[in-house]
């Protein structure tokens, strides 16, 4: 009896062998490292707007310090200029005509320069409002990201759980069949892939679906010798 019972444990040891491939299916394709790469995109999508809006936002400020700065050059020709026009230096009426004109222009330019500095200051608040948005986001998406890890993280333990039952399980069944056996075995493996032992039901090889002859049939019950199906190949046995 000792061949039948061995190959009912290779039947269970292609079982085994079975489950712990789907587990790694299961493991290379799952849904919770999908979430995470993606949200690990999403979150790089962020950072490089964030790089840029940075950068946008220095650069508008560099044009308004350089506005301001203007601006207080004009002040103190304005200033210069009154106290040259008031301060009784000046008398000649040609120069303080000039000097009136001087005057009107620089208000003018005066004027346009703190409209621009108006204007610079709505830009850059605008821009650091988008930045705020941009960092809240940031901050949403980094939190997400830790949940999504965890439940990663969570879902690989299970799976390589259930992996190593079954491991420690393919090594009880090697340990219990026949070396000889084992070699056969990898020798079909090797050459057709898995599902190398059926079962047979009712005269069919459950492998090749072929009805067995009736000699062969005969053989399934003779103890110790393993018995291959005549159209597939595959090892077979009586299911019980
Ligand atoms: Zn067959």
């Amino acid at each position: 009896m000792k061949k039948i019972s061995d190959i009912m444990l290779l039947w269970d040891l292609q079982e085994t062998e079975k489950n712990m491939n789907k587990i790694n299916k299961q493991y290379k394709s799952r849904t919770s490292l999908k979430d995470v790469e993606e949200a690990r995109a999403l979150l790089d999508g962020i950072e490089r707007s964030l790089k840029a809006l940075e950068e946008e936002l220095n650069a508008q400020r560099k044009v308004l310090r350089r506005l301001e700065l203007k601006g207080e050059e004009i002040a103190e020709d304005i200033q210069e200029t009154n106290k040259q026009l008031y301060g009784g230096e000046v008398t000649a009426t040609k120069e303080l005509v000039q000097m009136e004109k001087k005057l009107k222009l620089l208000s003018e330019e005066n004027g346009k320069l703190e409209d621009m500095v108006i204007q610079q200051m709505e830009k850059i608040e605008k821009k650091e409002k988008e930045l705020l948005g941009k960092r809240s986001q940031e901050k949403e998406t980094q939190e997400s990201l830790k949940e999504l890890e965890e439940k990663d993280r969570q879902e690989s333990r299970k799976l390589k759980g259930r992996y190593r039952k079954h491991k420690v399980s393919k090594e009880q069944l090697e340990a219990k069949i026949t070396s000889e056996l084992l070699e056969k075995y990898a020798y079909l493996k090797k050459k057709a892939g898995f599902n190398v032992v059926a079962k047979v039901k009712g005269g069919v090889c459950l492998g090749c679906q072929v009805s067995l002859s009736s000699s062969t049939i005969g053989s399934l019950y003779t103890p110790g010798i393993l018995i291959t199906c005549e159209n597939c190949g595959r090892l077979i046995f009586q299911q019980e």
